[in-house]
């Protein structure tokens, strides 16, 4: 199939890539290079440096055809969306509308958007939190994510846009971005091998659910043709805690300091770990990377780069 992959260039999209690629799919990659990198597009992989905001976007529907999209952009740090929360809304709501509107003109089988289990549901009311949990986002970012959730279901119905979203957990692997402004596993790694101070924000105690970057990738090409106007949760069921991070990160790496604590960042989610039994009833789907071997890969591949 020709799939289009949005944030083809950045962590998770850049993954998602290689694996279409490895099935025999043809992909195109639309990136604006913001937060992505070119080293991590397949050269296999036809990239067009476009903004998903952008009137060009359509020329490129227009040239490719795109059967599928697969929409990994986004503006994606919590933080930066509590400072701007209008460039947040910009590409994450206007951005996703625009992309979803050409998928419908040019008759797009089946879209697979990302959204985020981390921050759609708020501080959960019970863990591990399902799909059926209520929606009470902390941060605009929690926000602008649903919204394009609710946009999809909208135009399934009134126009058969066949759709999949996959809220993901915290995601962590290889060509994570480790001076970013989000993902935890990538800066202590980073900072670690550097031999740098450590921060962590607030008392470590928050807890989030990791999954290494190849386990969601696999639920990307599940998507491709079956989950039809479905919302999946990917996440392990389990939390593990920034502390605990810290402290198996530094027994991988060998980093010997003691972390330092800072004031907690606003509109992050104390306590979250999701229940992905959906997507396992439904595709038999179930991280297949534990935690202490996905951390060593990803120290592995930093470790490589340096
Ligand atoms: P990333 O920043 O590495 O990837 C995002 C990509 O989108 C980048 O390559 C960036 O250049 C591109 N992009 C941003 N704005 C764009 C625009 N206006 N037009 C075109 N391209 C644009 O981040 P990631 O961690 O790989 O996240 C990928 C997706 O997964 C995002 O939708 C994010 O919200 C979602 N997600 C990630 C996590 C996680 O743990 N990393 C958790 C939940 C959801």
């Amino acid at each position: 199939m020709k799939c289009l992959v949005t944030g083809g260039a950045g962590f998770i999209g850049s993954h998602v890539v290689d694996a279409l690629i490895r099935a025999g799919h043809e992909v195109v990659v639309v990136d604006n290079l913001s937060t992505g990198r070119r080293e991590n597009l397949n050269p296999r992989a036809r990239f067009y440096a476009v903004d998903i905001r952008s009137p060009d976007l359509a020329e490129v529907f227009e040239r490719e055809r795109p059967e599928v999209v697969n929409h990994h952009a986004a503006q994606m740090s919590v933080r930066v969306s509590m400072a701007d929360p209008i460039y947040d809304a910009d590409v994450n709501v206007l951005g996703s509308l625009n992309l979803i509107r050409l998928s419908l003109r040019y008759g797009v089988k089946k879209f697979i958007y990302i959204s985020s289990g981390g921050a759609v549901y708020g501080e959960p009311q019970y863990l591990p939190c399902d799909e059926d949990h209520p929606i009470r986002p902390l941060c605009p970012y929690g926000v602008t994510k649903f919204v394009v959730e609710q946009y999809l279901d909208l135009f399934y119905k009134h126009y058969g846009l066949h759709y999949t979203v996959l809220r993901y957990p915290n995601v962590y692997g290889p060509r994570q971005d480790p001076e970013g402004e989000a993902g935890v596993v990538a800066i202590f790694i980073g900072r670690m091998l550097r031999g740098e101070e450590v921060m962590i924000n607030g008392t470590g105690e928050q807890m989030r659910d990791f999954v290494y970057v190849e386990d969601v990738v696999a639920a990307n090409l599940m998507a491709l043709e079956d989950g039809e106007g479905e919302v999946f949760n990917l996440g392990s069921g389990r939390g593990t805690t920034v502390n605990q991070i810290f402290h198996l990160l530094a027994a991988i790496t060998g980093y010997r300091r003691e972390p330092v604590y800072g004031p907690p960042k606003a509109g992050e989610t104390f306590r979250i770990y999701l229940s992905a039994e959906r997507a396992f009833r439904a595709w038999g789907w179930r991280p297949q990377v534990d935690l202490e071997e996905g951390l060593e890969r990803t120290v592995a591949f930093f470790k490589g780069r340096m």
